[in-house]
């Protein structure tokens, strides 16, 4: 029998301030787990993995729960760039050559339609949350990423995807700044707004069948025959048949090791006031969002109401003022002089989850528990995907129809050192960056 000791409730409940958590829809009706129950499927974490999973499972007519420790998409759900872009890190022919044809071009064509099954979704259930569909530039750093744009854009048109390469002057025209080598756009791909669109999840999984507990901090895991048992912060207790804990840069000791198969990295965001319109008109033109070739990627876009918005990596500590924040507003400086000493309405950041091979990860530690984690920064399509899989499977069992496999638990080497690991890691990125 498994058992996990009760952890104490670190995460706090209320939403942080951001753009999203100020602008978004109203969050639907959900309360705390406030007494015992049982389910067909529990599922931990309300973001889009979570609640995706609950909305698969439920449509097929299973029981299922969702127990989330703060609100519907309190974690990088509701905080995320909104950008939804299809594929992984990793380029179709990267993927054929690591996994051969057959699970390499599977991988591809799952990977490659996250865009696709996050648009439908949001047509099929009216989820209002700002959806655009107008591409997504990836502009060059360097003439290095350029030619990683080349490859990448020839890569996707050989699979059939809508895209095109971009000069230096078409980029510089779309984007409205000539710091930039050329680029290529991805029409498959858009953006939303990230807590309106998770809490549209939740709606639609709620309108399906299943319950959504927020404020619910499960703290105890444990099997009790052929149920497992999982006892919240308050002490109240969710039987269920299966767990799906889809609980990625939040992943806290609830199971021993879990949290350190994964680097947390935060990114952070800042947001202008709305920009006039002559402003608005020359930059980003026709509804496209931007995040660079860089390794250490800067992310731009505009939101509904015009504001601008620049995120970046963030740092290990958490934000306690502007300073914090400064990169991201030099670096607006640099792409668009005409922004500069402009006011910032909003900043704010989320942890982002990052695995060593930089692949999603699929975990089956005993019968009846499946972990996935590991969005590696693409998770508005990959974990909205990644959830009709792991509702399917939770269905089926069938292994052989999973696009990555399940893998045993592998904590990273000297996980406690990583923050030292990564600052050093970033450092040597800058300077790449810098020079290539
Ligand atoms: C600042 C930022 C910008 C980003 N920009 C983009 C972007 O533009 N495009 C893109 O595709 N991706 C982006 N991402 C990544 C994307 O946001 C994530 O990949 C995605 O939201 C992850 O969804 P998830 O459901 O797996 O995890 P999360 O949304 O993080 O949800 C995990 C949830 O689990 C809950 N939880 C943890 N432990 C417990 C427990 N013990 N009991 C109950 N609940 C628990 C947490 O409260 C949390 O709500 C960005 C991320 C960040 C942080």
């Amino acid at each position: 029998m498994a058992d996990t000791k009760p952890q104490s409730p670190s995460l706090p409940p209320s939403l942080p301030p951001s753009l999203w958590a100020a602008t978004a829809e109203p969050a639907p009706q959900a309360h705390p787990l406030s007494e015992a129950r049982q389910v067909d499927v529990a599922v931990v974490g309300g973001g889009y993995a979570g609640l995706s999973t609950a909305l698969h499972l439920a449509q097929a007519g299973t029981g299922v729960a969702v127990l989330e420790a703060g609100e519907v998409g309190w974690g990088a759900s509701g905080r995320n760039g909104g950008q939804v872009i299809p594929g992984l890190k990793y380029d179709p022919d990267e993927l054929v050559g690591k996994f051969g044809p057959e699970t390499g071009e599977r991988m591809a064509t799952v990977f490659g339609a996250t865009a696709d099954t996050v648009f439908d979704l949001i047509e099929r259930h009216g989820i209002a949350c700002d959806a655009v569909r107008k591409g997504w530039v990836q502009p060059a750093h360097s003439p290095a990423g350029m030619e990683t744009a080349r490859r990448r854009c020839e890569q996707w048109a050989r699979w059939g995807a809508n895209v095109a390469l971009l000069d230096r002057d078409r980029t510089a025209e779309i984007l409205g700044t000539d710091f930039y080598h050329g680029g290529w756009i991805d029409y498959r791909a858009g953006s939303v707004q990230p807590l309106s669109y998770a809490r549209g999840l939740a709606r639609a999984a709620i309108a399906a069948g299943a319950t959504v507990h927020t404020r619910s901090p499960v703290v105890k895991l444990d099997r009790d025959g052929s149920v497992w048992r999982l006892t919240t912060a308050q002490g109240t207790e969710l039987a269920a048949e299966r767990v799906v804990l889809c609980t990625n840069g939040y992943t806290d000791d609830l199971w021993p090791g879990l949290s350190r198969t994964i680097i947390a990295a935060n990114s952070a965001q800042i947001a202008t006031k709305p920009l006039p319109e002559d402003v608005r008109n020359s930059i980003l033109r026709g509804g496209v969002v931007a995040s660079d070739t860089r390794r250490l990627l800067s992310y731009f876009r505009l939101d509904a109401q015009g504001r601008f918005l620049m995120g970046g990596r963030g740092w290990f500590r958490e934000p306690k003022d502007h300073d914090y924040f400064s990169h991201l507003v030099k670096m607006v400086a640099t792409l668009y002089p005409q922004l500069r000493g402009i006011d910032y309405e909003y900043r704010w950041s989320g942890r982002v989850a990052l695995t060593q091979d930089f692949f999603p990860h699929l975990h089956e530690p005993e019968p009846g528990l499946l972990f996935a984690l590991g969005c590696q920064g693409r998770g508005v399509g990959l974990q909205t995907t990644m959830g009709g899989i792991l509702a399917r499977y939770v269905q089926t069992g069938d292994r052989t129809e999973l696009p990555i496999p399940i893998t045993r638990i592998k904590p990273i080497p000297f996980h406690a050192f990583h923050k030292a690991y990564v600052s050093a890691l970033i450092a040597f990125y800058r300077m790449l960056d810098r020079f290539r």
